[in-house]
C-alpha cells in the first residue's frame, strides 16, 4: 500500500499541537500513524503552516443559502427572524443553485461534516452526492399547543423523506425543536418522545430579547408574536409555551431543559445569554438532563447584532464547545476558520489548540461521529487540512 506522509510547522491531532511529527495516512486519508520525523523515512511532504483534521460545522441551515446578503446586518433578533420567515419559502429553482454553491464553499473551506437544520427536503439531492457528511436536524416550530400534533406530523413527513433518501442520509436524521420561545410544551413532548430521537439540537439563548421574554414576559419578543398574529395573553395555553407563573424569573434554558430526557444528547446553539447560574443548573441537575454540548456561531451573533457569548465563562465551567456557521442569512461565509479567527480577535488569550479542538474533535463528539471524524487516530478518515499564513488560509490536502 502507498502511504502519504506530511510534516508542517505544527501538527494538530484533534486535541494537541505537536512539533516535529509526521502524519501518515493511506491514499484515501485513513490515518495510519503519527511518528517522529526521524523515523518517517522517505517521501515526507514538507509544508508550511499547521496540519489539522477537517473542520466540523456543527450548526448550519444549508437550505437558507439563497438568503445570502438579503437581510441587512445589525437588525437585531426580532427583525432578523421576521426577515427569514418572510423569505424562506421560495421556488426550488432559486434555492438549489444556492445550496450547491454554499456546499462547494464549505468543501473549499475545509469542512468535512455538518449539523444541518432542515425545514424542507430541498437539500436532499445535494446531500445524495455525498461530498460532505451531514446529520440532518428536521426542525419543528409551533407556538400554539392546539397545533402541536399537526406541526409534529409535518416534521415527521419531512423526516421520512430524508430517511428514504438513500444510504448516505438514512439514519442520520433527528426531529428537533427550533427554540424555547417557538415550541409549545405539547410539541416539545412529541419531539423528545419520538422513537430513536437521541441526537438533538436547539437554538439557545441567542438574544437579550429571548432572555427578557422568559424572565419577565416583557420586551421585543412581544413584537414578534404580534407580527405573527399571536395574542399571547389571550391564549388559553399560553403557559404551555411561555414560562408558567412559577417559572417567571428563570432563564429560557432553565425553563425548557427539563423537557428533554436524560440519555439524550443536546447541542445548544449560540449561548449568547447563558449565565453562570445556567451552567450551574446544568451541572447540578445533570443526572436528569440530556448531555449538553455548546455550539458557538460568533459571526452570526455579530451579524444579527446579538453580541458574543461569554466564552471564558463557558470554559471555566468545562463546557464542551463546538463551532458552527449558522446560515448565509446571517453570515458572509460558511467557514469554520472565519469563526475561529473572530474568536481569536475577540478573545486573544484563548489557546490555539483549544480553539482547533472546538472546530474538530468537539464538533465530531457533538454530532456523535467521533469514530470517523475530528482527530488523527488510527483508522479514522477525518480529512487533512493545512492552515497557512497565520490561519488566514485553509487548503485541503485530502
Ligand atoms: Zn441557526
Amino acid at each position: 500500500m502507498r502511504y502519504r506522509k506530511f510534516i508542517a510547522d505544527h501538527l494538530f491531532t484533534g486535541s494537541q499541537l505537536l512539533d516535529g511529527q509526521v502524519l501518515i495516512t493511506d491514499e484515501k486519508g485513513r490515518t495510519e500513524a503519527i511518528i517522529p520525523a526521524a523515523e518517517a523515512g522517505d517521501e515526507v511532504q514538507p509544508l508550511s503552516g499547521i496540519i489539522t483534521p477537517g473542520f466540523i460545522n456543527a450548526h448550519c441551515h444549508l437550505e437558507l443559502s439563497h438568503l445570502k446578503d438579503v437581510i441587512a446586518p445589525g437588525t437585531g433578533m426580532i427583525d432578523f427572524l421576521l426577515g427569514v420567515m418572510g423569505r424562506r419559502f421560495v421556488a426550488e429553482e432559486q434555492v438549489l443553485p444556492a445550496i450547491d454553491a454554499a456546499e462547494t464553499a464549505m468543501l473549499q473551506n475545509g469542512i468535512v461534516a455538518v449539523g444541518d437544520i432542515c425545514n424542507t427536503p430541498h437539500t436532499i439531492p445535494q446531500k445524495q452526492r455525498q461530498r460532505l457528511y451531514y446529520h440532518n436536524f428536521i426542525e419543528a416550530t409551533g407556538f400554539v399547543a392546539a397545533t402541536a400534533q399537526a406541526r409534529f406530523d409535518a416534521a415527521v413527513a419531512t423526516w421520512e423523506q430524508f430517511q428514504a433518501a438513500g444510504e448516505a442520509i438514512t439514519g442520520r436524521n433527528s426531529i428537533v425543536p427550533h427554540a424555547p420561545y417557538s415550541v409549545s410544551a405539547a410539541l416539545f413532548e412529541l419531539i423528545t418522545g419520538f422513537p430513536g430521537n437521541h441526537l438533538l439540537t436547539m437554538h439557545n439563548q441567542e438574544s437579550v430579547a429571548e432572555d427578557e421574554f422568559f424572565r419577565t414576559r416583557q420586551g421585543d419578543f412581544n413584537r414578534l408574536f404580534e407580527a405573527l398574529g399571536i395574542n399571547i395573553s389571550s391564549l388559553p395555553d399560553f403557559r404551555t409555551f411561555g414560562p408558567s407563573d412559577a417559572q417567571i424569573g428563570k432563564s429560557s434554558l432553565q425553563t425548557c431543559l427539563p423537557r428533554f430526557r436524560a440519555g439524550q444528547s443536546l447541542l445548544l446553539v449560540h449561548d449568547v445569554m447563558t449565565s453562570e447560574e445556567d451552567l450551574q443548573f446544568v451541572q447540578q441537575a445533570r443526572q436528569a438532563l440530556p448531555d449538553c454540548y455548546w455550539c458557538l456561531c460568533p459571526n452570526a451573533n455579530l451579524y444579527i447584532g446579538n453580541g458574543l457569548p461569554d466564552v471564558e465563562l463557558l470554559r471555566r465551567h468545562g463546557a464542551t464547545i463546538a463551532l458552527g456557521t449558522d446560515s448565509l442569512a446571517s453570515n458572509h461565509q460558511l467557514s469554520i476558520l472565519a469563526e475561529i479567527n473572530t474568536l481569536r480577535q475577540h478573545y486573544p488569550a484563548l489557546p490555539l489548540a483549544e480553539l482547533l479542538q472546538w472546530a474538530t474533535l468537539n464538533g465530531a463528539k457533538a454530532l456523535n461521529i467521533e469514530e470517523q471524524f475530528g482527530s488523527f487516530e488510527k483508522g479514522k478518515t477525518p480529512g487533512v487540512l493545512l492552515l497557512k499564513n497565520d490561519l488566514s488560509e485553509v487548503k485541503r490536502l485530502i
